[in-house]
């Protein structure tokens, strides 16, 4: 699989905090690893491990997702608790709410489009982390992120900006296959 090398421009601003600097750290740890061994899975010292995977669908609250599908019925708190991503081949994925998975909470419009997500997903463990958004729309594929203009550094959520404080823009382009 090839894994898309996303480069984090923090020129000019050195706010960046450092969950973003700890994605990017997971993101470049990953296509390294994948292109040294070419395995599915990284070995850790517990014998358990990850693997990147692409899941297109939805993304939905899981609560809404239960009910929906069979019926079960969660207590009103519960109801935008979890996100989770539902499949075209109909499996629903909780998804790690670190900033990527937080960018489908604050930002309505990510859960009313097709969207394909590279993710982690960890032996043993039923939640999948987000790596890249991307929208599927007419057969095309669009990466998703957040822009600014005035600073040129991507963002993981809609908001101010990290340096600036001016608002960030949804930025899609398009991805080459
Ligand atoms: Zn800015």
């Amino acid at each position: 699989m090839a894994i898309p090398l996303v480069v984090f421009g923090f020129a000019g601003c050195h706010v960046a905090s450092s969950e973003s600097k700890d994605s990017s750290t997971i993101l470049v740890h990953a296509a390294v690893s994948e292109s040294e061994t070419d395995s599915a899975a990284i070995a850790r010292n517990d014998g358990r491990g990850y693997r990147t995977a692409s899941l297109r669908g939805r993304v939905v609250w899981m609560a809404e997702a239960l009910d929906r599908r069979y019926g079960i019925t969660t207590v009103p708190e519960a109801q935008e608790r979890i996100l989770a991503i539902e499949t075209v081949d109909g499996d629903v994925f909780p998804i790690v709410e670190d900033l990527r998975g937080r960018s489908f909470r604050t930002d309505e419009r990510l859960r009313a489009i097709d969207v394909e997500l590279l993710v982690l997903r960890y032996d043993g463990v039923s939640m999948v982390q987000i790596l890249a958004i991307h929208k599927i729309k007419d057969g095309k594929k669009y990466i998703i992120d957040y822009w600014c203009d005035i600073c040129s550094i991507v963002m993981f959520e809609t908001g101010p900006c990290e340096c600036c404080q001016d608002d960030n823009r949804l930025r899609m382009q398009i991805v080459e296959e």
